[in-house]
């Protein structure tokens, strides 16, 4: 049909003029050109129920008036961005709000454009309060595509190059469904993280690290759980060193974990600096990082983001934190995540490709494995196919590329979870029955 010729057409014109390494999902990859709730179309005129969000980046929802009207009440002015180097009255009160709900004490925030430049700017801020040039990541983390942020990434799969700005030593901790402490409880597996992290210290650096940067859940790593009071017990030895803890919130933020508004929360602790990204702009370019005061304000020189922090992206951030908010969505994370693990832990039970089952709230992981418990990135690829076929986007990941992740809008309902669960164990009995290995 012309529509597929001409989706053909953007396929090879993208491959010749886009690099080869930016990634497209599916054989056949499709053009999202409208979208509502939490439904999105492709330019072939089919509809998908999203349980990927954008990776995450639409927390609310798609074609949210109270969304559009803030940012079309903005472009109404004429003013998309000036720039910063001016008062911007949304970004104040924006920067107030999230100060606010942080916790850290006296916070300042910093607005960015991304994920990776507030991971930049927050070891920035570390590396210069503390006078060090070293930090301490998690294995099997992901924090970002800039010189520094790639360089703390611990997933070879995402490691672009290994040169790097900081000197980084990676921690056990991230991912344990796999590894020499898979088969420990939850607290002999924090002990043995906590024994790692005393023997990293010793062994890999000079004792002064500048700080140790963490996602309370790996995204990109496959939504990797580690258990509560791991961090916590982290900080209390990063403490005996005045070493900063960072916790990168891009994915666990703005209450997506359910049971709490920021993921580290889950370990009763009250981090130094904090990043996050994604769902704050509901689609819109927003990025940033939260953090002590005296730490915020360490730096001695002038330093600024051209479009960090701009009008339009703040009144739609403001918007969008307003309305998560106002309708409680982190109750409905918890309260739609417990309904869509109770089934997909149901569904492991039936489906030896499924190995495990984990996440919380609305950031669900399953990861899949071959007969002998071996990472299946085929079954994982034959999950996402088939999904799509059905009519669900779904999210892939992990360090084997084995893991499919679940992570809709926060403003998902009762019916379109069970929707995504009686497609998703249609796709997985599917892959089982096709044998994928
Ligand atoms: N941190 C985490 C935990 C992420 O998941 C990502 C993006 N996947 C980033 C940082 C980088 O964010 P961005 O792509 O907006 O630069």
């Amino acid at each position: 049909s012309g529509s597929e010729l001409l989706e053909e057409d953007l396929l090879g014109r993208h491959r010749a003029v886009l690099p080869n390494w930016l990634a497209l999902y599916y054989s056949e990859p499709i053009e999202i050109v409208r979208a509502k709730g939490r439904h999105v179309t492709d330019s072939t005129g089919a509809t998908y129920l999203d349980f990927f969000a954008g990776i995450l980046t639409n927390a609310i929802g798609y074609d949210v008036e109270e969304i559009s009207d803030a940012v079309r009440a903005q472009l109404d002015t004429g003013v998309l961005h000036t720039s910063t180097l001016y008062l911007i009255r949304k970004q104040v009160e924006l920067a107030e709000q999230i100060a606010e709900l942080s916790g850290i004490p006296d916070a300042k925030v910093f607005f960015t454009n991304s994920g990776t430049e507030a991971n930049e700017t927050a070891l920035m801020l570390a590396t210069q309060y503390r006078r060090s040039d070293q930090v301490l990541a998690l294995r099997n983390s992901y924090h970002g595509r800039a010189f520094a942020t790639i360089g703390i990434t611990g997933n070879r799969g995402w490691s672009a190059s290994s040169l790097s700005p900081v000197k980084v030593s990676y921690v056990h901790g991230g991912y344990r469904y796999r590894g020499p402490f898979s088969k420990f409880s939850d607290a002999d597996y924090t002990a043995a993280c906590v024994e790692d992290l005393r023997d990293v210290l010793q062994t890999s650096t000079s004792g002064d690290v500048a700080a140790l940067i963490a996602e309370p859940i790996q995204g990109v790593g496959g939504f990797s759980v580690p258990p509560d009071g791991m961090l916590g017990a982290f900080k209390e030895v990063l403490d005996e060193h005045g070493i900063l803890l960072i916790s990168d919130e891009v994915q666990t933020g703005w209450g997506r974990t359910g049971e709490h508004f920021w993921g580290i929360q889950a370990h009763g602790v009250t981090p130094d600096i904090m990043t996050f990204a994604k769902g704050l702009g509901n689609g819109l370019a927003i990025g940033g990082v939260i953090a002590r005061g005296d730490i915020m304000d360490c730096l001695g020189a002038n330093s600024i983001s051209t479009f960090g922090g701009n009008p339009i992206s703040t009144a739609g951030a403001k918007a969008t934190l307003d309305y998560l908010l106002a309708h409680d969505l982190q109750g409905n994370a918890a309260k739609l995540g417990d309904r869509l693990l109770t089934g997909l832990r149901e569904l492991s039970t039936r489906y030896g490709v499924l190995g495990d089952v984990r996440g919380k709230g609305l950031m669900i992981g399953l990861e899949f494995v071959g007969p002998d418990g071996e990472p299946s990135p085929a079954a994982a690829g034959s999950v996402l196919e088939k999904t799509k076929e059905l009519g669900l986007l779904v999210g892939k990941g992990g360090l084997h590329n084995n893991v499919i992740r679940l992570a809709p809008p926060m403003t998902l309902t009762d019916a379109e979870a069970d929707e995504a669960l009686g497609i998703l164990g249609e796709a997985i009995a599917h892959t089982q029955e096709a044998g994928a290995k």
